[in-house]
């Protein structure tokens, strides 16, 4: 485990290609006490934090996006889960359980009580699950698939990246609503945990042949909706399997994230958007945490969790100083489930 107090810092930004080790710094720093708090804040412990595909674009110093970049010299943040250990805040007693989205990659570090929501705690559950199957990858499943593409039982559906944070959400979701589940993921052991999730045909794209031939033999009649997850070529065969009407869910592309301009996969298919009136949808889910849609993903995944109707796995890698291979490894695949960095021990104290 990490010393008292680790940060970990970005190095340079990254515009294009692929990020190593040496982007990110491991640094010692002064833990931070009660004193320093200022009125309205709290000291917080990290247990968990997640790592995410669009840190990538974080990364690449861009001030074109809809989040901000890392900036060089400071810490890496992002969604976590940890403990108060210290409050001057009213909202905020210490021992509680919080979450929010900018929790600094540190072992202990201050935030503003207006950056920091209370989750339940004692309810036997991982406080990882907040970062999951409570958390932000699975409500993006269920904006994507059930907020923007409108299922219908009967349909089939392809999703890639689907043993993933997000994936394994969206072939439950749907499975639940009386679709046809095709899955596409990168390993055999993916493979079959997908269909363990009750998928009805899944494919190891490395290893399939034509992925055309593949998605063919599985929708002979085409695809109704592609919740697509990973860009480049799945997606123009996606593009090119669409049925009348098809939706799709343009949640990322992760296969291009690492791209340059010369490696960029080029689309070829777009062309058939028009004459079978593909729908399109592009979102980013945090535009959606104060819509009804979010009151009904919790409802609706809280009741399944209790009755035991879904699962949900996680890839927890231990130590804050594993946090950058951690996230790197998401790129490549290396990920096996939601993948979280486990930071200090729920009972551990100060
Ligand atoms: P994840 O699926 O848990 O992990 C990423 C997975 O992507 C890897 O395990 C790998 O799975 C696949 N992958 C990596 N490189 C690839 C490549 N070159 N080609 C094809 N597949 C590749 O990640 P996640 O958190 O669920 O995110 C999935 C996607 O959703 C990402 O594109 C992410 O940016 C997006 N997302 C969007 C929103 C939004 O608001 N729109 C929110 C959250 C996530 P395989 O081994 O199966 O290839």
């Amino acid at each position: 485990m990490a010393p008292s107090n680790t940060s970990i810092k970005l190095v340079r930004n990254i515009p294009s290609g692929t990020p190593t080790l040496d982007d990110f710094r491991i640094e010692s720093i002064e833990t931070p006490t009660k004193d320093l708090l200022k009125p309205n804040q709290v000291l917080v412990r990290t247990l968990y934090l997640s790592c995410d595909p669009y840190f990538r674009g974080r990364l690449t110093g861009t001030r074109d996006s809809y989040v901000a970049s890392f900036a060089p010299g400071k810490p890496i943040e992002g969604l976590g889960v940890g403990i108060v250990e210290a409050s001057t805040s009213s909202k905020f007693n210490e021992g509680d359980l919080v979450t929010g989205g900018s929790f600094l990659w540190e072992t202990r570090f201050v935030l503003s009580e207006s950056e920091i929501t209370k989750v339940p705690s004692n309810t036997g559950i991982s406080p990882a699950n907040y970062l999951g199957v409570l958390g932000m990858p699975s409500f993006t499943a269920y904006v994507g698939l059930v907020s923007l593409c409108s299922p219908k039982a009967g349909e089939t559906i392809l999703v890639s990246a689907a043993s993933g944070a997000v994936g394994q959400m969206v072939v439950q979701l749907a499975k639940a609503r009386g679709l046809r589940v095709i899955g596409a993921a990168g390993s055999d052991d993916k493979v079959d945990f997908v269909k363990s999730l009750g998928a009805d045909v899944v494919f190891n794209y490395k290893t399939c042949g034509s992925l055309q031939e593949t998605v063919k033999k599985a929708a002979p009649q085409g695809i109704d909706i592609y919740f697509d997850n990973v860009g480049g070529e799945l997606l123009d065969v996606a593009l090119s399997s669409m049925r009348f009407n098809g939706r799709i869910a343009a949640c990322g592309m992760i296969s291009q994230y690492n791209a340059t301009p010369e490696t960029a996969y080029r689309i070829k298919n777009l062309v058939n958007i028009v004459p079978k009136k593909v729908s399109i949808f592009g979102f980013i889910v945090t535009d959606y945490y104060g819509k009804p849609d979010y009151k009904n993903f919790i409802d609706e995944v809280s009741a399944s969790l209790q009755q035991g109707k879904v699962q949900y796995k996680l890839d927890e890698v231990a130590g804050l100083e594993n946090a950058p291979q951690a996230l790197l490894d998401l790129f490549e695949g290396k990920n096996f489930g939601k993948r979280v960095v486990k930071v200090t021990d729920t009972n551990q104290r100060l």
